[in-house]
C-alpha cells in the first residue's frame, strides 16, 4: 500500500510539472529574436524551396488611338517583349558563380534566387500619361530624371492607384512612358538626334518597412522608342542585321529590367561584399557593358526577407510556398509588426516560437507543435492570405499556445 501512495505521489508530482509553464512571463523566455536586424543570411532559401511568385504589372502607356508604344497588336514586338520576359524569370533561376573575391568572399554560391515573377501586360489609352514631359518636374535643360522617378507624388500616382484597384491584382508596377518629342523625330523625322539629348535611366522605388499598403513603381521610360531606333534607324547605320544581332541587343535590356526590379526588391548597388559597380557579374552593376548576371548569397536572403516583412507581402501569390516546412528547433520569437511566412511551421519538441503582431500564413498550411512545445502569442494575430483566421495549429501531447 505505501508502495502504491508513493508512486500516486510521483506520478501526481509528474503531471503537475507537466502542465506548469517553464516561465512565469513572456521576459523570462530565452529565445533567439528575429527582426529587422536579423542578418540576411538566415533568410537565404534553401534548395529545396519552391519559388515564390511576385506579380509585375507592365503598363504600356498609349496614345487615343492605341499606337505609340508595344501595344500587344503587332507579333513581333510581342515575340520580343515575351523572350525578354522570360529572360528575366531565367535569370532570377539561373545565377552564375563569379568565382571572383571582388564580387563575394564566401565559398557558398546560390544559383536560384526562388523568385519567379507573374507579369501582366497592361495597355492604356492615356495621352498624358505616355509623355513624361507632361510631368510638372520636366526640365529640358537640366535633363534629370525626376520627371520619371516614381514616388507618391509623381505625375502618374493617379494611375498607379487606379491599377492596384481595379485594372489588375497588385503588383510591382512598372510604367512604359517616354518623351514624346524624341518618340515624334524618331519615327517622323527618321532621327536620333532627340533621342539621344533625352533622358532614358529606368528608376524603381525601393520597398517600404513601415507602409504594407504602399504600391512599388518602377519607370522603364523610352523603352519602344529605343527599339524603333534600334530597329529603324541605328542597324542601318551600322549595317547589322536587325533580326541576326541588333533585335538580340534589344532583348538584353532584359538585364537592365532584372537590376530595377532587384531594387524594388530591395537590393542596392553596393552590398556587405562588394562596392557600387566594383563587381562586374553583379546583376545590381550600372553597367551595360557587364555581365549582371550574380547576386550574392546574402542579397538573396535579404530579398527573401524583403518578400516576408515589408509591403512586397502584397504582391506575392496567395498560392506561393515554399513547400518545404520552417523547424523551429531552438526557441524563437519573431518579433516583426506584421509578417508574412511562406510555409509550415514545425515547433520541436519543448521549444518555444513567440510571434508577435499581424502573422500571415498561407492557405493549407499548418503550425505543428510537438510534444511539450509552446506558441506564445503576443498581441499576435493569425490570419491566411484571404484574410480568414488562421486556425490549422496541430498540438501534440502537452504542447500548449499561450496569449498574452
Ligand atoms: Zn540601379
Amino acid at each position: 500500500m505505501k508502495k502504491i501512495t508513493s508512486l500516486l505521489i510521483i506520478t501526481i508530482i509528474l503531471s503537475s510539472c507537466a502542465t506548469k509553464l517553464p516561465f512565469n512571463n513572456i521576459s523570462e523566455i530565452d529565445a533567439v529574436t528575429i527582426n529587422a536586424r536579423t542578418k540576411n543570411r538566415f533568410f537565404i532559401p534553401k534548395t529545396t524551396y519552391d519559388p515564390l511568385y511576385v506579380r509585375a504589372n507592365f503598363i504600356y502607356l498609349l496614345d487615343t488611338n492605341g499606337q505609340g508604344n508595344f501595344n500587344g497588336k503587332n507579333k513581333e514586338d510581342n515575340k520580343v517583349i515575351d523572350e525578354i520576359l522570360q529572360k528575366i524569370n531565367h535569370l532570377y533561376q539561373n545565377l552564375e558563380d563569379p568565382k571572383d573575391p571582388k564580387c563575394y568572399k564566401g565559398k557558398d554560391f546560390v544559383k536560384d534566387t526562388k523568385i519567379q515573377f507573374k507579369f501582366k501586360l497592361l495597355y492604356i489609352k492615356d495621352t498624358f500619361a505616355r509623355n513624361y514631359r507632361n510631368s510638372k518636374l520636366f526640365n529640358e535643360k537640366k535633363r534629370s530624371y525626376s520627371a520619371f522617378a516614381p514616388s507618391k507624388n509623381w505625375y502618374l500616382k493617379y494611375l498607379d492607384n487606379t491599377i492596384n484597384d481595379t485594372i489588375s491584382k497588385k503588383g510591382i508596377n512598372a510604367f512604359f512612358n517616354m518623351d514624346v518629342d524624341a518618340y515624334n523625330d524618331v519615327v517622323l523625322n527618321n532621327s536620333a538626334k532627340a533621342y539621344h539629348k533625352t533622358k532614358s535611366v529606368s528608376v524603381s522605388q525601393f520597398p517600404s518597412y513601415q507602409d504594407f499598403n504602399r504600391s512599388s513603381q518602377i519607370c522603364f521610360p523610352n523603352k519602344y522608342t529605343q527599339y524603333l531606333w534600334m530597329k529603324n534607324i541605328n542597324s542601318k547605320k551600322i549595317n547589322k542585321s536587325w533580326d541576326k544581332t541588333v533585335k538580340n541587343w534589344y532583348i538584353s535590356s532584359y538585364k537592365g529590367m532584372s537590376h530595377e526590379i532587384g531594387h524594388s526588391l530591395s537590393l542596392a548597388h553596393s552590398n556587405e561584399h562588394h562596392g557600387t559597380n566594383k563587381c562586374d557579374q553583379a546583376m545590381m552593376n550600372q553597367g551595360w557593358k557587364a555581365k549582371r548576371n550574380y547576386i550574392p548569397p546574402t542579397e538573396i536572403g535579404k530579398m527573401h526577407k524583403a518578400l516576408m516583412t515589408s509591403n512586397l507581402i502584397q504582391f506575392v501569390t496567395d498560392e506561393s510556398n515554399y513547400n518545404q516546412p520552417r523547424i523551429i528547433s531552438e526557441n524563437e520569437n519573431w518579433d516583426f509588426n506584421t509578417i508574412r511566412f511562406y510555409q509550415d511551421i514545425i515547433v520541436k519538441q519543448g521549444k518555444i516560437l513567440i510571434l508577435n503582431g499581424n502573422v500571415i500564413l498561407p492557405k493549407n498550411t499548418s503550425i505543428t507543435l510537438e510534444k511539450d512545445a509552446i506558441l506564445v502569442l503576443n498581441n499576435a494575430t493569425l490570419k491566411t492570405t484571404n484574410n480568414t483566421n488562421f486556425t490549422t495549429i496541430i498540438k501534440n501531447k502537452n504542447a500548449k499556445i499561450i496569449k498574452y
